[in-house]
């Protein structure tokens, strides 16, 4: 396998969690006596560039599909996240009715909308038109399309005042071509900001869950900026963010527009990495047995748990569960009677893999169970406030990651 930016090879494996079905494909009731596909999931780091990355095993457009049943405006934490971004950007870079916002992966126009409150024109670029038939519903246009040079180059011409995208970059098989891209789409004085989530954090707090098969990257500043460059763009700024357990915001620019400085965060960053050892192949190095370690302790509250006669349920039918049940072997609901999901289009279906239920929230007070495990541990204060009832009936609250912890 070779790397996807830089070509080299790739032999250093940062982690290998074995085999899974795409995190998002939920099982259907029709489709329950129906195999589903497992794929290897295995991540590398090159040794060269240090970007993170699995092999692109499954075609992307096999992942992304009408049955993609991620809505981003269902989490009510990340609509504020938007909201505040349009504010901050709006005020910095003076954004009006004659600007262009062009968002990559803009969903059902979580986001977007807000800059259409302000009169300022949208476009959002989607893959999935059923998320992007809903963002139409709001009076969001969407092109329903990959992102990348040959759709930049027909349509989107340096047409953007700010191109932007959220939790897209590691989702991108062809992160040069995409890249390049936004490259040919910004006006000479654009901006361009992405946020993911930073590969220190999920090295640090074990994060291993945010792994899976629609990640094809898992990123660092100093990865990231090879990418930037080879297209000709700069980064100007860089801001830490909590969301996703920490996500980097970068900020980038054509290399040859001078109107904007370079602000000291971004040295600053490239700084941190460095004393952290990003660019050495022994701080990739330790993270198998971590990950290992998580899984044993899990399975240990289960097992101990079903040996008690406790009843256990998971909150979140979100890609990290997935990732993180699959790894554990878990299959059925033998161990974790169902799991709770706000959203309708996931409630009646199963999990991939463990084909665990998916129920309404209602579900909760008619069984009354003794432990709910949180699946995504970023949420975990929003989630466990919002279910605050249940501490009625005695129950507590279970995160697995980055340790197993009971609250
Ligand atoms: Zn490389």
């Amino acid at each position: 396998m070779k790397c996807r930016h830089c070509n080299n090879n790739l032999t250093h494996v940062f982690c290998d969690l074995q085999t899974c079905p795409p995190s998002n494909a939920m099982v259907k009731l029709d489709n329950v006596n129906s195999p589903e596909i497992y794929y290897p999931l295995k991540v590398f780091v090159c040794e060269k560039c240090w970007l993170v990355q699995v092999d692109e095993i499954e075609k992307a457009e096999n992942i992304f599909n009408d049955e993609y049943t991620y809505f981003s405006s269902y989490s009510s934490s990340w609509l504020a996240h938007a909201k505040n971004y349009v504010d901050e950007m709006t005020e910095r870079f003076r954004y009006n009715p004659d600007s262009m916002v062009i968002e990559i992966a803009s969903n059902d126009g979580y986001l977007l909308q807000y800059f259409k409150e302000k009169n300022i024109p949208v476009l959002g670029i989607e893959p999935t038109a059923n998320t992007a038939s809903l963002a139409k519903n709001k009076g969001i246009e969407s092109i329903v399309d990959y992102f990348g040079s040959k759709l930049a180059s027909e349509k989107l011409l340096a047409k953007a005042d700010l191109i932007l995208g959220n939790n897209v970059l590691a989702h991108v098989p062809d992160i040069n071509d995409f890249v390049k891209g936004v490259k040919l789409a910004l006006k000479a004085n654009g901006v361009n900001t992405f946020e993911f989530p930073h590969i220190c954090n999920l090295v640090q707090h074990n994060q291993f869950d945010t792994i899976y098969h629609e990640h094809f990257s898992y990123l660092s500043f100093t990865a990231l900026k090879s990418v930037f460059e080879k297209q000709g763009l700069e980064f100007f700024d860089v801001q830490e963010l909590p969301t996703h357990g920490g996500s980097l915001r970068i900020f980038a620019k054509h290399k040859e527009d001078t109107s904007k400085e370079v602000l000291p965060s971004v040295a600053n960053m490239l700084k941190l990495e460095k004393d952290l050892g990003v660019n050495t192949s022994k701080y990739y190095q330790g993270f198998q047995e971590k990950v290992e370690k998580i899984k044993f302790d899990f399975l240990h509250f289960l097992i101990q748990s079903k040996k008690e006669d406790k009843k256990v349920v998971g909150y979140g039918a979100a890609a990290k569960g997935n990732t993180l049940l699959n790894f554990c072997g878990i299959k059925g609901a033998d161990l974790i009677s169902f799991v709770i999901d706000a959203s309708p289009f996931k409630q009646g279906k199963f999990l991939p893999g463990s084909r665990i239920p998916v129920l309404a929230e209602s579900s909760l007070k008619e069984y009354c169970p003794d432990y709910i495990i949180i699946f995504p541990w970023n949420l975990k204060t929003e989630i466990s406030q919002q279910l605050n009832y249940v501490r009625d009936w005695g129950a507590r609250f279970v995160i697995a990651i980055p340790e197993l912890t009971i609250f």
